[in-house]
């Protein structure tokens, strides 16, 4: 297939979690909040005058520094952040709203704090207590904690218009990043698909990593163009897999997964498209913010989630996507150490597989995959027995 025009651009951009269009946005005198977690509605962080960039490390090397305030018992995903933090990699920033969601999270972001390492001299930490349960008497903590924690401090110290029409205007602005990413993903349905599943997951990183409004244009050229696309007249992949996991920010743990012959189809993570990129319906006659928190505790698909329902329904999630996007197989991964998601993939790789009838291949990882050795064969390994298994008609 013909190469996309801005995917080179876009690869390059996110080397640098301070990248081009982030320094262009800061330049405007827009405040830029740093996000670390899904668990705070990112819309909230979009209003007008502001955006959210979700912390990354890429092209992290050692993780010494981290690991001496963290321990080597933590994930390496919040290692790495605070790594860099300490290299002054997220000077930029004018504040961080970060949830109490993992304690890991949390100990990284209070040493990002403890240690002064944003200099900026509003910059600003928030943390906020988010819900373990979805349901009614949950949102109205969680939609107090958002105007507590979020919307007042965003405000008082910055400015920033937190009205309804406000809040409005950055739904919308959600709304149309979500529709031309879901347009985009929905070309992973075809046999002969318009994009693979690398393509869409650069386009789909970059909507959590840099100023929404610039993105969008690029976006829309790009759906124009994989529109008009040749797809390859031949089957350039093995399998088709859904990828089902925590924090996946690493251009080269996908690569690798498409390199050896699965066709990621469908991104279940937190970097993914789902459930982050669900549109968020608004009606009206009820409160706006309580609206918002309610769109993100029912589609949320964290296992922080622990009431029954939901770890239920996380199942048949799974299970929905795989079928709608043709999966042949699922891949599980979690970072190392990440306590939520280790028992959330030790379960579901047996359930997906015993109970529901897929092929499932279960991986914890560190933060960084490079080439590992290691992780290729177990996923050369996994395609060759999905491979089997249907030539044996799913025996
Ligand atoms: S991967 Fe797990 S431990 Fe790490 S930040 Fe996410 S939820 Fe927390």
């Amino acid at each position: 297939m013909k190469d996309l025009k801005h995917l080179y651009d876009l690869e390059q951009l996110l080397q640098e979690c301070n990248n081009d269009l982030v320094k262009e946005a800061c330049e405007k005198g827009q405040i830029a909040v740093g996000d670390v977690c899904s668990m705070i509605p990112e819309v909230l962080l979009n209003l007008p005058g502001c955006f959210s960039v979700r912390l990354r490390a890429p092209r992290t090397g050692s993780i010494e520094i981290g690991t001496y305030y963290m321990t080597s018992l933590l994930c390496e995903y919040c290692r790495a952040l605070v790594e860099r933090a300490v290299e002054g990699g997220y000077n930029f920033l004018d504040c961080i709203i970060a949830p109490d969601a993992c304690a890991a999270m949390n100990r990284c972001v209070e040493n990002m704090e403890l240690l002064k390492t944003c200099e900026k001299e509003k910059f600003f930490v928030t943390y906020s207590d988010v819900p373990m349960k979805s349901d009614e008497t949950a949102l109205k903590h969680y939609v107090r904690q958002m105007r507590l924690r979020v919307l007042e401090p965003l405000h008082d110290v910055y400015g920033i218009d937190v009205s309804d029409a406000a809040l409005l205007e950055a739904v919308e602005q959600h709304n149309k990043v979500c529709r031309l990413i879901r347009e985009l993903g929905e070309f992973r349905k075809e046999e002969y698909p318009r994009i693979t599943g690398y393509e869409f997951y650069i386009f789909c990183l970059a909507t959590y990593c840099c100023p929404k409004d610039m993105l969008l244009p690029i976006l829309e050229e790009t759906l124009e163009e994989v529109r008009e696309r040749e797809p390859d007249q031949e089957k350039t992949y093995r399998i088709r897999v859904l990828l089902a996991g925590s924090e996946i920010d690493d251009l080269d743990f996908i690569k690798l997964i498409e390199d050896n012959g699965a066709l990621i189809v469908a991104d279940r993570h937190c970097f993914g498209s789902f459930p982050g990129r669900d549109e968020i319906k608004i009606c009206e006659g009820e409160d706006l913010l309580t609206q918002i928190c309610r769109h993100y505790m029912v589609t949320g698909q964290c296992p922080r989630f622990m009431n029954t329902e939901k770890v239920e329904e996380r199942k048949d999630y799974a299970d929905r996507l795989a079928k709608e996007y043709h999966a042949d197989g699922i891949i599980y991964e979690q970072m190392k150490f990440c306590d939520y998601w280790g028992y959330e993939r030790m379960a579901a790789s047996h359930i997906m597989h015993e109970e529901y009838g897929y092929p499932v291949l279960s991986i914890d990882r560190p933060y960084v995959v490079g080439s590992s050795g290691q992780l290729r064969t177990r996923v050369q390994a996994f395609v060759e027995s999905v491979e089997i298994k249907k030539i044996q008609g799913g025996r």
